[in-house]
């Protein structure tokens, strides 16, 4: 007899499999979706390994199977158990990634006939038995519920317990009411030969009476082709009772087809045709198609390239290129972008060089198409997969090829529920499995990437220009305003006079503008107005946040705290401020002093529902309006020919968040919002506001110089032990009650630091606890414990950690 190790859908289930005999005449596979007694209940499981021994003494039986073929490929079943004891995540948590849209749903019992049915004498039975056995040979298959509802629970439970003993009938299972059920459409089509039906059309007319049946036989002898009932009404322009007629005189039917949700459409877009490459493209391309050729599964290492590149310097183009070989080589491919509402154009152009080629995954999609999707995905029918991160868990078959586009970007990582997987490093992970090749493409690589492209560990591919294809259009002028000088000169407005100026000429040359402002988050700290200081941990070098109910200034690392001083400790200035403006402040602002133009506001708050990203973006890109406000979205890859002028408000509020990536965060920010300006004809200028003006975040992303920075941040990762030095863990626990929740964090942290004591670990440190930067969320009170070190994710796996607790591996930020 063989055995199934089983992910089994319980929250008990943690991070384990369970041990289930397969009964004879059961053929089950790795990957397959089964039925598992599970205590008392019926459960979802699926296979993740078959063995010839149990893992405990006593099994039960696996109750059935749910889908006849494997809904995961070996690969991906590997994939999900990495992913479990990586991010420490309950295993089918990361199984269930990986599952068909709608998957997770519940058992019907059904009670059947025997496929063989036996002799049987059923004089013996008592009436109510061979009452339910007759309702079961009648319908041949009855639903337990249905049992129930007529008998009552348990007697319905008893008799059909006796009737499965003696043989007489089985048991299925089923799932529950299929929620993405495929589409089906009503057809009309012809009963009869199209002359027939022509012959049948010309008498009608003849007679001079039901020209809406003729008109309605001509549409439908032109093909051969079923066409929807809708659009044959429309066409023919006649009524439901002309069908009706048709079909019940024996000339046409009506049939139900399955058609397919298309959730791109084609309409519009003209097929392209490769352009020929810049140099830099071409040798990119020979380099990345060497490495398709040589594709292995078996090396443990997989093949990264980092593309890197300026927003305009040819990287899709590359993409494009790339996967056109993977396609010639039989293989296919997965494309991950930041945010699917923000990348309309790139989906177009994939679409456009691989017609009915390309799928589109994104949760935005209905859970039917959804569905639809995924079936076909795992059919082969696509070349390639485009989405936003979940996309990486796709069933594309034959994977070839991974590309990660904007590959720094924050949305990659999976903050709000567990598994909190980052994309990237699950795709190289897939990579590895499948000997599929990586591309990931930036201006403005992770600092953890380059480090790795730098250490040799991925290639690095430069495509230093961009593509600049009708002449013009240089990377933008870029100035950086001294916002201590605005105020020394007596402005006290937000907007420097510089970009005041600029904002008002441009607009008056009818040119387009966009301000930018990135605020995230209510908490805020504070900056003295005269010489730009902001009050930092003398521990952390991270900025200290102002907490109001306590006045208070306290440090989200490690707890240190001071009062608000009155004067600023560098200058002995009053002016101390707490800053903390939002884009809708700033709209207002820019109401009186820019009244003549039109402004429109595009953040999370005035874009909420689906579509509303392209319809800001094409009211704006129709000049419906000649200043656009925004956060970081608007920071992504648009293009906006009219655009001349790109003004960042404060460059001053991604740096000053309590957390090593703020100079990353804050060069990324400023690189992108450079890269807005000037992809038109017109050229461009970028104005940056800032009390800093000597950062050097600030500094190297006004210059383009993405080495510049990146020289300066490796080396503070260096000195204070960040990654990719080091990898964090940080665990959050929240309580309505303050006082609990800091006395819960010391504990753990005590219970943590024995541990790594005990075990005589030395390459692991402690910090905190510390409330965590939003101390208060939803009514509960949140501290946090970071763990840095080289691998305090094999660490935590062999601590129980108790409830409350959320563990984030490799988290994005420390707030
Ligand atoms: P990125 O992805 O780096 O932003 P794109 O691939 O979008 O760059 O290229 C920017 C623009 O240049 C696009 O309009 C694209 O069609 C065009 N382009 C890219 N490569 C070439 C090329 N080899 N020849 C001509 N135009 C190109
Ligand atoms: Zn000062
Ligand atoms: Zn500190």
């Amino acid at each position: 007899m063989g055995y199934a190790e089983v992910s089994v859908n319980s929250p008990v289930a943690q991070r384990q499999t369970f041990s289930y005999a397969i009964p004879s005449g059961l053929s089950i596979e790795v990957g397959q979706a089964v039925w598992i007694p599970f205590g008392d209940k019926l459960l979802q499981g699926i296979v993740l390994e078959l063995t010839d021994y149990p893992s405990v003494e006593e099994t039960r039986e696996i109750a059935g199977i749910i889908e006849p073929r494997p809904l995961l490929s070996l690969s991906r079943v590997l994939l999900a158990r990495w992913i479990s004891e990586y991010y420490l995540s309950p295993l089918f948590n990361a199984v269930a990634l990986m599952l068909p849209p709608g998957f997770e749903r519940k058992a019907l019992t059904y009670i059947s006939t025997p496929q063989a049915p036996t002799e049987h004498d059923i004089s013996s039975l008592t009436e109510e038995q061979k009452h339910v056995l007759r309702l079961v040979q009648r319908q041949g298959k009855v639903n337990l519920k249905q049992i129930e509802k007529a008998l009552g629970f348990r007697q319905a439970r008893l008799i059909t317990a006796q009737l499965l003993r003696q043989g007489l009938v089985v048991k299925s299972y089923e799932l529950e009411r299929v929620k993405a059920k495929p589409k089906k459409v009503r057809h009309l089509l012809l009963a009869v030969k199209a002359s027939e039906a022509l012959e049948e059309a010309a008498k009608l007319r003849e007679q001079g009476k039901a020209t809406g049946q003729a008109c309605l036989l001509k549409l439908l002898s032109q093909t051969t082709q079923p066409v929807p009932l809708s659009e044959a009404r429309r066409r023919a322009n006649c009524s439901t009772s002309v069908v009706q007629a048709i079909v019940s005189k024996g000339l046409a039917e009506i049939k139900e087809i399955e058609v397919r949700r298309e959730p791109i459409s084609y309409r519009g877009i003209t097929p392209s045709e490769p352009l020929p490459l810049t140099n830099h493209q071409s040798l990119a391309l020979k380099a990345i198609s060497s490495s398709l050729l040589q594709m292995t599964t078996n090396s443990t290492s997989p093949n990264v390239f980092l593309l890197h590149g300026v927003t305009g310097s040819g990287k899709t183009e590359v993409y494009l290129q790339v996967l056109a070989e993977a396609v010639k080589l039989g293989k296919r491919g997965i494309v991950l972008v930041p945010e699917i509402a923000l990348t309309p154009q790139t989906i177009e152009r994939f679409a456009a060089r691989f017609p009915h080629k390309v799928a589109v995954l994104h949760s935005k999609l209905s859970l039917g198409e959804q569905f639809d999707e995924w079936q076909r995905i795992r059919n082969g029918e696509f070349e390639v997969v485009i989405g936003s991160r979940s996309a990486i868990f796709a069933p594309q078959p034959d994977l070839g090829l991974i590309v990660i586009d904007e590959e720094h970007e924050w949305t990659y990582k999976q903050q709000d529920k567990s598994p909190r997987y980052q994309a990237r490093d699950v795709a190289l992970k897939l990579a590895e499995l499948t000997g599929a090749v990586v591309i990931l493409g930036s201006a403005t690589p992770d600092v953890e990437t380059f480090y790795h492209a730098q250490r040799g560990d991925y290639h690095l591919l430069q495509l230093p220009e961009r593509v600049v294809p009708n002449e013009g259009s240089p990377l933008p002028k870029v100035e950086i305003v001294d916002l201590r000088e605005e105020l020394k000169a007596g402005n006290r407005s937000i907007f420097s006079r510089s970009l005041s100026q600029a904002t008002a000429k441009a607009t008056a040359n009818n040119e387009q503008v966009i301000l930018f402002l990135n605020r995230r988050g209510g908490a805020t700290f504070i900056q003295c107005r005269n010489c730009g200081f902001v009050l930092g941990c003398k521990r952390c070098e991270v900025a200290l946040t102002y907490h109001f109910d306590e006045d208070t200034l306290v440090c989200h690392q490690c707890n240190y705290r001071m009062p608000v001083p009155q004067t600023c400790p560098r200058c002995l200035s009053r002016r101390i401020k707490f800053l903390g403006i939002g884009t809708q402040k700033l709209e207002q602002e820019a109401g009186y002093s820019f009244p003549r133009a039109r402004l429109l506001r595009w953040d999370s708050d005035a874009t909420r529902g689906k579509g509303s990203h392209q319809t800001m973006l094409n009211k704006f890109r129709a000049h419906e309006a000649d200043i656009l406000i925004g956060t970081q979205m608007i920071a992504k890859g648009l293009d906006l020919p009219l655009v001349t002028l790109v003004g960042v408000v404060n460059a001053d509020i991604s740096l000053n968040l309590p957390d090593f990536r703020a100079g990353e965060r804050t060069f990324q920010l400023i690189s992108q919002v450079v890269g807005r300006a000037g992809r038109g004809t017109l050229g461009g200028q970028v104005i940056i506001q800032t009390y800093s003006p000597e950062y050097y975040a600030i500094q190297a992303a006004a210059k383009h110089n993405y080495t510049l920075f990146y020289q300066q941040e490796i080396n503070y990762r260096h000195e204070l032990c960040n990654p990719p030095f080091t990898h964090l863990a940080r665990l959050v626990y929240s309580h309505t009650n303050d006082a609990l929740c800091q006395r819960e964090a010391e504990r753990m942290r005590q219970r943590l630091s024995e541990e790594i004591e005990s075990q005589g670990i030395d390459n692991l440190s402690l910090i905190g606890p510390a409330p965590a930067f939003i101390h208060k969320l939803r009514g509960r009170f949140r501290w946090q414990l970071i763990l840095r070190g080289t691998e305090p994710s094999a660490f935590l796996s062999q601590i129980p950690i108790p409830p409350g607790w959320v563990v984030d591996i490799d988290p994005l930020g420390l707030t």
